[in-house]
């Protein structure tokens, strides 16, 4: 049994803004304590409180005060963990080649038009056996947890057929480290090997989805709906059938452009709603009145150079929000969490705290697991992230990560 006490300096809870449910959140639902004493057994919070209010006796059914490991944090500033709510984090090759087009005024849609895009990360990452995508995927999910990510979701979708998908869900459930999160995307893009949508929606609802749900290798279904992609009524039955078979919804949903998409995602009680940058004001007031989190992703519009999703709007009519980097070879090909904080203060003009709640407790209720995560309470994990710097310090300065240390589960897995 693993029994620990913590003590910090400056732990910051957010318990206030779990109450509000990560929605309408200013600097006091961050829910600070000075001289902080947290007690965990078994990588769950069993107490939390100023270190004057604990009472040894509280710890004689488990042997005593004695029986616990003692780790002094004193002097840094403490966090829930953060959380990376959408990744593409399996795929082989790069883009950098399209980069260079992009700059050159060549449209996203004209390099998927010329073999680009999506296909070209497709045809590498197929051709890469499992253990080389395993030690891609190794490595970049390290590099989240060295910023103090320990919840990360992992998308399939660089496979479009069956034997690939199943090979990157497989990827992505040995991968060690943070806690993995996989979603099958087998509905990204239409594969080379499909001339129509529909008869690739048949496939994967035929072939791949009994075989995903069978292994038990996601529980979660993604869906790129745009122009392009899948945005039919096909596309909603292919949805509907993945909820009856068990599978949860999230979906990228209008970053391109405003189909309607919103609207019927949310009658499927989509427990997310990715990029929704192409919003109408109709969109943003059923966002904020549903139980669905919007993922704001703004790595990808400075990448596209494209308009940012209407944050203030959103989070002003009570949405609750979540940020996250969409780390792909295409679109965003960075894993820089300040580089996402700085953007959505920039671009989106959300508050630091809104920041801060996004990315912990947004980011775990996108996921729905924000009973377990997003915010440091009793019977929650035991996961937090300790920095060697000032609250106002984070997400100010892009590339500076001042993270002195990262725990999952009760256990230190990263340390600087
Ligand atoms: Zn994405």
């Amino acid at each position: 049994m693993a029994l620990k006490i913590f003590d910090f300096d400056e732990l910051f809870t957010f318990k206030a803004a779990a109450a509000r449910d990560g929605r309408r959140v200013s600097q006091k639902d961050l829910s600070p304590l000075k001289s902080a004493r947290l007690v965990s057994v078994d990588g769950k919070i069993l107490w939390l409180g100023p270190k004057k209010q604990f009472k040894a006796s509280l710890l004689k059914p488990w042997g005593g005060v004695r029986a616990f490991e003692q780790v002094n944090l004193s002097g840094f500033l403490a966090l829930p963990a953060f959380v990376e709510c959408h990744s593409h984090l399996v795929f082989a090759g790069s883009r950098h080649g399209e980069f260079e087009q992009r700059n050159q005024g060549v449209s996203y849609e004209q390099i998927a038009k010329q073999g680009g895009g999506i296909i070209s990360t497709v045809k590498a990452t197929r051709r890469a056996s499992e253990s080389e995508l395993l030690a891609l995927a190794q490595e970049r999910a390290i590099k989240f947890l060295s910023q103090g990510v320990t919840v990360l979701e992992v998308k399939s979708g660089y496979g479009l057929n069956q034997s690939s998908e199943l090979k990157l869900l497989k990827v992505a459930g040995q991968i060690q480290g943070p806690q993995i999160v996989p979603t099958f995307l087998g509905a990204h893009a239409l594969p080379p090997e499909f001339s129509d949508v529909d008869s690739y929606l048949d496939y994967l609802e035929q072939k791949v989805l009994p075989l995903v749900k069978r292994r038990g290798l996601a529980q979660r279904i993604d869906i790129f709906w745009d122009k392009g992609y899948f945005h039919s009524p096909r596309a909603l039955k292919f949805l509907l059938q993945a909820q009856k078979m068990g599978f949860a919804i999230c979906a990228h949903v209008d970053q391109l452009h405003s189909l309607g998409g919103v609207k019927s995602l949310l009658e499927l009680a989509s427990v997310s709603l990715d990029h929704v940058v192409q919003l109408t004001d109709p969109d943003i007031t059923r966002i904020a009145r549903s139980q669905s989190t919007a993922v704001l992703l703004p790595g990808a519009d400075f990448y596209l150079r494209m308009k940012y999703p209407p944050a203030r709007r959103l989070l002003e009519e009570g949405a609750r929000c979540a940020l996250a980097t969409d780390f792909n070879p295409g679109s965003c090909p960075t894993q820089d969490l300040s580089l996402i904080g700085v953007l959505a203060r920039l671009e989106m003009k959300m508050t630091l705290p809104e920041v801060l709640v996004a990315y912990t407790y947004g980011a775990a209720a996108a996921l729905g697991l924000q009973a377990d995560f997003g915010s440091l309470e009793v019977g929650k994990s035991c996961d937090f992230v300790c920095f060697n710097a000032g609250l106002e310090e984070l997400f100010y300065s892009v590339g500076h990560h001042p993270v002195k240390g990262v725990w999952h589960r009760g256990q230190q897995v990263y340390a600087h």
